[in-house]
């Protein structure tokens, strides 16, 4: 299996829009492991669609739980289990994170308890363990390591980048976040940073569409980084390849991948990939890493 990165959701917050992309939701896979990194709404879909045999979900991460990263977790290990899981899944998430999952599981108690007795199978309750994690090393299990730093992400405070280290290989994600400087070391020397990512100009032509348009834009500003200080973090960091993802605005017929490849070019010289759905990003080696398909 080769080491790579496959863009399930590649849009900012939960919002869905005819022929537009998905929320957040990614898959890496790293030294053998396939890595799900964020739920939102589609990343079921997205796995399949991927390649991934459902059965074989290993490890979660979430973020944050802000629903555009948790709100598909439930009926991803559910579908899962239903598509004949019974290997256990570790979930990784921010305080709270047992708790939308044992809720989860009592409001679908009618369909859990009929497929145990009907259909035989295992408990799901039993498959999956939740870890609940602040700062500092979250996992360190067969050679994979994963550490979490707190980011800017206002008024959510258990917002959490995330660095994915296997032998020389090495991930981060940047989470939701306002620019947050101290993102620069923790993503140091980094084969790819995946960074979140807002364009200037759209920002009005989305908050015009968008009912509660000025509370909207206080949040906006607030919470996540323009293009401009991805590419600053991503510079100062020292990565060897920068993808932005998380976009806002992700369905703007009127901004395209020039415009965010120009707002981030100011600041970043380095290789770019901006993310789309689907998008996979190689990690075999440096050279690899340059080449991209879509999936
Ligand atoms: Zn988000
Ligand atoms: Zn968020």
């Amino acid at each position: 299996m080769p080491d790579r990165l496959v863009i399930l959701g590649s849009k900012g917050g939960p919002a869905l829009r005819p022929g537009g992309p998905w929320p957040s939701s990614s898959l890496l896979q790293i030294g053998g492991r396939s890595i799900v990194v964020d739920c939102g709404l589609g990343v079921t879909r997205g796995l399949v669609d991927a390649g991934i045999s459902l059965k074989s979900l290993d490890l979660i991460f979430i973020t944050h739980l802000h629903s555009d990263h948790v709100l598909e977790l439930g009926p991803l290990i559910h579908t899962a289990w239903t598509a004949g899981l019974a290997t256990p899944v570790g979930v990784f998430g921010p305080p709270g994170t047992g708790h939308y999952w044992r809720r989860f599981c009592q409001a679908m108690e009618f369909d859990i308890e009929i497929r145990i007795v009907d259909e035989g199978r295992p408990d799901i309750r039993d498959l999956v363990s939740i870890g609940e994690f602040g700062e500092g090393q979250v996992v360190a299990q067969g050679g994979l390591t994963v550490s979490a730093l707190r980011v800017e992400h206002p008024p959510v405070t258990d917002c959490f980048a995330l660095r994915f280290e296997h032998g020389a290989k090495s991930v981060v994600f940047s989470a939701d976040t306002a620019f947050y400087p101290p993102l620069a070391d923790f993503a140091r020397g980094a084969d790819i940073l995946v960074h979140e990512a807002m364009l200037e100009e759209g920002i009005e032509r989305l908050v015009a569409r968008t009912g509660n348009g000025a509370r909207l834009r206080e949040h906006l500003l607030a919470s996540h980084s323009f293009a401009e200080e991805a590419g600053s973090i991503a510079s100062d960091a020292g990565v060897k390849r920068l993808v932005l993802n998380h976009l806002i605005p992700a369905d703007d017929s009127l901004i395209g991948e020039a415009d965010w490849t120009a707002a981030v070019r100011k600041t970043w010289n380095g290789d770019l990939t901006i993310a789309r759905d689907g998008l996979v990003v190689g990690l075999s080696s440096a050279k690899a890493a340059a080449g991209e398909e879509t999936a």
